[in-house]
């Protein structure tokens, strides 16, 4: 044997790995836990098999997961993303060499507790979106985040995987038109088979895991694909009235139709439902958080849209379009306070209590200062207006 298939064979993913057993099966091939012959470290490894694909479009996928798997093992690392390893090709297979996740799919979490308690839910879902806007920052799009492709590690800490759909965007506006994914995660414009941008697609499947993470059940579901695909293009579906009111609104703005209005991966790490208490709590009145409250205002400026219950249609505006509107929704989001007066009386009693007006009044225009005053308002007592709040959106 010449020297140099001496090394080749010495270097093959069977002389260097041992398989030990299957951790999943997939379109392609196989997840195998398998072993280093020489250091004992263990790795998950995803074999895909080339013989399986069957037209250029499959060959195509892989080819993408091989690049995406590629890039992550030359340098891209996040601690939210399973570790790539190495990436080995040989005649038939490619293997994918991963750091292991032991503590399975987020999938069987909600299966088995029919839906997480909200701290788990929030850590959980804050830990997927930063992986999320990481790639978006390299220009990766992933286009099949659902439950079953976020693992949760040791530690209890989640881990993104499967970028087998996934796509390298030469710029975040780069127009696509490959239609994939699951399709009970599935964006309205990908179900439309309308050209789309990635990030937004993300976005939306982030909506409808952040919704089964809540409720233990998907938004969207038919059992036609018509049916499904009908639901999801118009925005069909209800949020159960246990879900709480930021949590709520956070889903709203994922599972939000037009993708430009979507929200994105950064401003969804500082949506109120996701932001460490103190902040949301304090921003206000502290100085140093002025840049925070700015930032929070135009968060909020950003429309929501319509949202379609079965049947009927609901529509749901931002707190401070318009006083009258802002009025009409306040006085149907608390059933015991009915008028403007009693709002202005509430922003004058917080006003004079925590008397730092001054400091942040040159952000904001009067509906902004009014608004904000008024989600304090509410949000301090959360629990009395929660019930008739979510009344009104289910
Ligand atoms: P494709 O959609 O490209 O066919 P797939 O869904 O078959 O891919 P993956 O999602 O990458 O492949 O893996 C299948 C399953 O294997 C996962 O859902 C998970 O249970 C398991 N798995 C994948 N990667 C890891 C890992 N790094 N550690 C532990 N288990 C893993
Ligand atoms: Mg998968």
């Amino acid at each position: 044997m010449s020297r140099l298939n001496e090394v080749k064979q010495r270097n093959t993913f069977e002389a260097r790995y041992e398989k030990l057993y299957t951790l999943g099966k997939g379109n392609f091939g196989k997840v195998y836990l398998a072993e280093d012959r020489k250091s004992g470290q263990q790795y998950a490894v995803k074999v895909v098999d080339k013989k399986l694909f069957k037209s250029g479009d499959q060959k195509q996928h892989a080819q993408r997961e091989q690049m995406i798997c590629e890039t992550f093992a030359s340098g891209l690392n996040h601690k939210h993303i399973a570790q790539v390893h190495e990436v080995l090709t040989e005649n038939d297979s490619i293997y994918v060499v991963m750091e292991y996740v032991e503590g399975g799919e987020l999938f069987d979490k909600i299966k088995q507790s029919k839906g997480l308690a909200e701290p788990t839910a929030r850590r959980w879902f804050r830990e997927l979106i930063e992986a999320v806007e990481y790639i978006h920052d390299h220009n990766i799009v992933h286009r099949d985040l659902k439950p079953e492709n976020v693992l949760i590690d040791k530690t209890q800490s989640i881990k993104l995987c499967d970028f087998g759909f996934g796509n390298v965007v030469r710029e975040q506006h780069e127009v696509l038109s490959t239609y994939c994914g699951s399709p009970f995660y599935a964006a309205p414009e990908m179900v439309t088979a309308t050209p789309y941008r990635g990030p937004p697609v993300d976005l939306w499947s982030c909506g409808v895991i952040l919704y089964a993470m809540l409720t233990g059940s998907l938004p969207f579901q038919g059992d036609e694909m018509p049916q499904l695909f009908q639901k999801i293009s118009r925005g069909q579906y209800t949020i159960p009235s246990y879900v709480t009111r930021d949590a709520s609104d956070l889903i709203q703005r994922l599972l939000c139709r037009d993708a430009s209005e979507r929200i994105t991966a950064k401003d969804c790490l500082l949506h109120p439902w996701l932001m460490p208490p103190t902040m949301t709590r304090c921003s206000l009145f502290t100085s140093s958080q002025l840049t925070l409250s700015s930032r929070l205002t135009n968060f909020s400026n950003r429309k929501k849209v319509g949202v379609f219950s079965e049947g009927s249609s609901l529509s749901m505006t931002t707190l401070h379009e318009s006083t009258a509107k802002a009025t009409s929704l306040h006085t149907t989001v608390c059933s015991t306070l009915t008028s403007e007066k009693k709002l202005m009386r509430t922003s004058r009693f917080f006003k004079r209590i925590f008397k730092k007006k001054s400091q942040v009044a040159p952000l904001m225009d009067h509906h902004d200062e009014k608004r904000l005053i008024k989600s304090r308002f509410i949000g301090r007592f959360k629990g009395f207006f929660k019930s008739s709040f979510q009344k009104r959106i289910t």
